[in-house]
Order: structure tokens, then sequence, then C-alpha cells
């Protein structure tokens, strides 16, 4: 039997530039968020975006009223994460265009919302050696088609010239959507979900990439694992942040 491989990233966004191109020609793009036409995110829109502040946690990066060593929630629980970071808040119009990109095939607005993280991008405590975008499980990405922070870490890694790992972390246990779930469910709906590769990350200082942060409890079982697999450090960079925790 013939083993058919699945295209590599580089030829699908080869593959989506050039159709991309006859596309935008004979349709040209509206602003995912309010339809005007000219771009996926038009100026009014990337107006509305609302900017995390600093002050922020150190280690969680939520906004804080004053500078302090970390925020209450760190100092009672602290995450597994070295340093946390999120770019914009997950509210309007974030929200319809991050749902556009993951739910409704839109994924030249990897491009756009990447921008945003380039802008936000922090100064991290320790110099960053791999981009690992968390992973789908398998059966997910093929009905999606695309993991959806693969395509920001991957704008990332070009723009800042650091190596992004796909192979490194997997899912290996389908979970359930964590909407609706408390943050105790959630870490418990986490527990387990990844696999990562020691060859991949043994000494190195991870610098995980997903879309939305929520509680944390994805970033954290993520983490947890690479650090048993000898990854020296593990910080959390994503685009959006609830507003909560
Ligand atoms: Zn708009
Ligand atoms: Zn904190």
């Amino acid at each position: 039997m013939t083993k058919v491989e699945a295209p590599s990233l580089a030829w699908q966004q080869y593959t989506r530039r050039v159709v991309g191109s006859f596309v935008n020609f004979f349709f040209p793009p509206v602003c995912a968020n309010c339809k005007k036409t000219g771009t996926l995110v038009c100026a009014e829109c990337a107006g509305r975006v609302v900017w995390l502040q600093e002050p922020l946690c150190p280690l969680c990066g939520k906004e804080m009223d004053r500078s302090a060593a970390c925020c209450y929630a760190c100092m009672k629980r602290p995450f597994p994460m070295q340093q946390i970071r999120t770019a914009v808040y997950f509210i309007q119009p974030v929200q319809t265009f991050i749902h556009k990109f993951k739910y409704e095939n839109i994924f030249a607005l990897a491009q756009p919302l990447a921008t945003w993280m380039v802008q936000a991008w922090p100064s991290w405590q320790n110099p960053i050696d791999l981009l690992i975008p968390v992973p789908l499980h398998q059966d997910r990405q093929r009905a999606r088609g695309y993991n959806q922070s693969e395509l920001l870490a991957d704008q990332l890694s070009k723009h800042f010239g650091i190596p992004l790992a796909t192979n490194a972390l997997h899912r290996i246990r389908y979970t359930q959507p964590q909407v609706g779930l408390s943050a105790v469910d959630r870490h418990v709906n986490m527990a387990g979900a990844f696999v990562a590769d020691a060859d991949l990350v043994n000494g190195k200082h991870i610098l995980l990439i997903d879309d939305v942060f929520t509680t944390g409890a994805t970033l954290s079982a993520a983490t947890e694992i690479l650090l048993t697999a000898g990854a020296q450090s593990v910080s959390g960079y994503c685009l959006a942040r609830a507003k909560q925790r």
C-alpha cells in the first residue's frame, strides 16, 4: 500500500500563496470582522483592539494595578511556565478574528494576527532557542486542515529567526473542548494529553505558542511534559488573553 504523506507546511503555504494571489485579484479581501473591502483586518477594527498594558505580573503576564514581584494568583499557585505573555485581550473584535481564523478556514489571518504578536513581543527572561506551537490532536488537525497555533508560530519563527519545532510535542489524547469547564476541570481534562520528544527539547529554552490564553491549563500540561523531557525552561506566548484569572 502506498503511504501518503501530509504535504509539508512550506508546500502548503506556497500553494496557498499562489492560489491566494489569484483569489485576491478576482476577489479582493474583506475585513474578517466588519466586511469592509481592502484587507483581512481593516484599520478601523485594528484600532479597536485592546492591548495588554504594563505593569504586568512578571510571571503570568496579567495586568496589575502597580508593579510587584508577582500577582496574588501566582503567589498562591504559580504556573510551571517561567513567563507567560499575551499580546491583546480576547474581546471584540479579536474574538471574531480568532474565530474566523480557527473555525472558518481564513488561515490567511495568521499574518495580520501574528503581526500583533510581533508588535507586543516581550523581553524574555532567557533567550528563546525553540518555538513550539501547542499541537492539536491529529484527528482535530485533520478535520480542520491546519493548526492555527502552528501558523502563528511559523510567522514568528520567520520574523525573529528562531527555529520552529512542530514535531517536538504531540497531543496523544483527544481532550474535550475546554469551553465551559472550570479551571480545576480544565487541568484534569488536560492531564496526560501531551508527549514530548526529549531529543528535540533537552536543554532548550522553549517558547510555547498558542492562540488564546484562558486558565493556562493547556500551556501548563504541555510545559510539565517538556520540563520532564529535559527542557531548560518553558515560557508561553499567546495571541489573546481571556479577561479572567
Ligand atoms: Zn474591519
Ligand atoms: Zn501572575
